[in-house]
């Protein structure tokens, strides 16, 4: 083990096993760190400071715990270059990205929680009755490696300015920038037990936490398997359970819409972090009659997304986090020409030049029916299949038609129509024509995409319970 210890209880404690996970660089297969694999043993101990620290820290005024939340704003802002140069090393995006994507919206999410601690209404009332706010417990969080710090800070910010507590499990895959952050909370001074992390795998630390008597609410992010999993586990104790999981985003680009900023768009919003976003809009559906159109512009858009050295500036595509995860996105591309979808570009092979490094081909299907497995299943990967429809009203029933209900995107020359489609769509989020990222707007699945919503007042309000006090 390369020196790393747990955090639990305000300390960097050593695992009580022998297990450590190697850390590889995306783009060279070296090792480039290891982290300890926890143990069950070890989440009792995080659980329990956890648990033993939350009556303090629920009862302190609540300006007291944002000036400390917007600390660790602050301390991972001074080691931004830092954690983007390391989650582009773990992860694979390019540096141009990580800084302001990655580490920016992690630093945002922070400041923003630290805020809405005075726009949030905290307590209310209803005829004769209080209503208050207040905090759920002990928090564990369980998070992925695609946005590996931003998705803790989602959880972890909102948690602790509401005045829980928490034990953080990152990803196994992409775990030493919640490690910098360990450093920074320890840093700034938050008082004992109130965050502790332990990494390790999921099948060990993430149902040991999930399945915890002192936890009271898993926050979970990842696939949905592993979330029908978590849920399942903590179904036992009745903990509140939050999941933010896959899905399989449709961007309807409606027969008035300038397809010239729609298409190309579209491929940034299926490509970006080489397709491991879960909002990811890795269905374009465009009428029949435009189809050879869209093609033609989507191959001309293509070229820009040639995959390369993460480190280099002019990259808009790395290689994919892991060998694990590049063999199962070829395994999709193999299916995706074996069902008959039409290759338009890329494929199963890896990118010229590129034989080190988990790198895919930028790749797009065209001429996609609906019911094949690239359109349905969440590959995870560079992989676009364009899909034709014949009206509106088929754009919208294929869009609905998986089991998933993340994110969407309408394009059209008429704004009120696109609304009218985005209503219709069965997801959590739309976006239209393009529109600008909202880091406040409430993120959250439909339908096998999750429960709970994540980000700005909605954020806040998963981590309190809800108390009326009639007088
Ligand atoms: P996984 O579900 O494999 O892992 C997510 C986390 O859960 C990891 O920390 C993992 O541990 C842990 N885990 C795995 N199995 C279990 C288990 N049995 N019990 C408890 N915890 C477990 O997802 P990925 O990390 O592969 O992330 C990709 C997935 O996440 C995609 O499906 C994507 O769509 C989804 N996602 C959803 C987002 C959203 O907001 N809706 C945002 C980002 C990603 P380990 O590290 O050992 O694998």
């Amino acid at each position: 083990m390369a020196g790393k210890s747990l955090y639990i209880n305000g300390a960097w404690t050593e695992s009580t096993g022998t297990e450590s996970i190697d850390v590889i660089n995306s783009a060279t297969e070296v090792v480039i760190d290891s982290v300890p694999g926890g143990t069950v043993e070890d989440v009792d101990k995080a659980a329990n400071a956890a648990a033993a620290a939350f009556p303090e820290w629920s009862a302190r005024p609540r300006e007291e715990r944002a000036e400390l939340i917007a600390a660790i704003g602050a301390g991972l802002a001074e080691r931004q270059e830092e954690l983007a140069n390391l989650i582009t090393q773990e992860l694979g995006m390019p540096l141009s990205m990580t800084g302001p994507i990655q580490v920016g919206l992690a630093i945002g999410a922070f400041n923003g929680a630290a805020k809405a601690v005075s726009t949030f209404e905290w307590e209310s009332e209803l005829r004769n009755s209080l209503i208050v706010r207040e905090p759920i417990g002990v928090i564990a969080a369980i998070t992925p490696w695609n946005y590996p710090l931003f998705q803790i800070a989602l959880k972890v910010a909102p948690a602790l300015v509401a005045g829980c507590t928490v034990v953080l499990k990152p990803s196994e895959v992409v775990p030493l920038n919640a490690y910098v952050l360990a450093e920074v909370i320890d840093k700034v001074g938050l008082p004992a037990g109130v965050f502790n992390l332990v990494s390790g795998v999921g099948p060990v630390v993430g149902e040991a936490i999930a399945s915890h008597p002192k936890v009271d609410m898993v926050s979970f992010t990842g696939s949905t398997r592993a979330g029908k999993r978590v849920m399942e586990l903590a179904s036992a104790s009745l903990k509140r359970v939050s999941l933010e999981l896959g899905g399989k985003s449709a961007n309807i680009l409606l027969d008035d819409a300038d397809f010239a900023s729609a298409v190309p768009a579209g491929l940034f919003g299926c490509f970006m972090n080489s397709g491991q976003t879960c909002s990811a809009l890795t269905r374009m559906l465009v009428p029949r009659d435009r189809l050879a159109e869209v093609e033609e512009l989507a191959l001309a858009a293509a070229g820009g997304f040639t995959p390369g050295d993460p480190f280099d500036a002019s990259r808009q595509l790395g290689p994919l986090v892991s060998e694990v995860q590049r063999e199962r996105v070829r395994t999709y591309i193999n299916k995706g020409i074996e069902e008959g979808a039409k290759l338009l570009c890329g494929g199963p092979d890896a990118p010229e030049g590129l034989d080190k490094g988990y790198y895919v081909q930028q790749t797009i299907f065209s001429d996609v029916r609906p019911d094949m497995t690239i359109a349905q299943e969440e590959i995870f990967g560079p992989v676009l299949s364009i899909i034709p429809y014949d009206s509106e009203a088929e754009a919208i029933e294929i869009a609905n038609g998986t089991p998933y209900g993340l994110a969407g995107a309408v394009w059209s020359g008429d704004t009120e129509r696109a609304e009218n489609v985005a209503r219709q769509l069965r997801t959590g989020q739309v976006d239209i024509n393009g529109a600008a990222f909202n880091p406040e707007a409430p993120f959250g699945g439909y339908k096998q995409s999750g429960m709970g919503r994540e980000r700005g007042l909605y954020g806040l309000e998963e981590f309190l319970e809800v108390k009326a006090v009639q007088r």
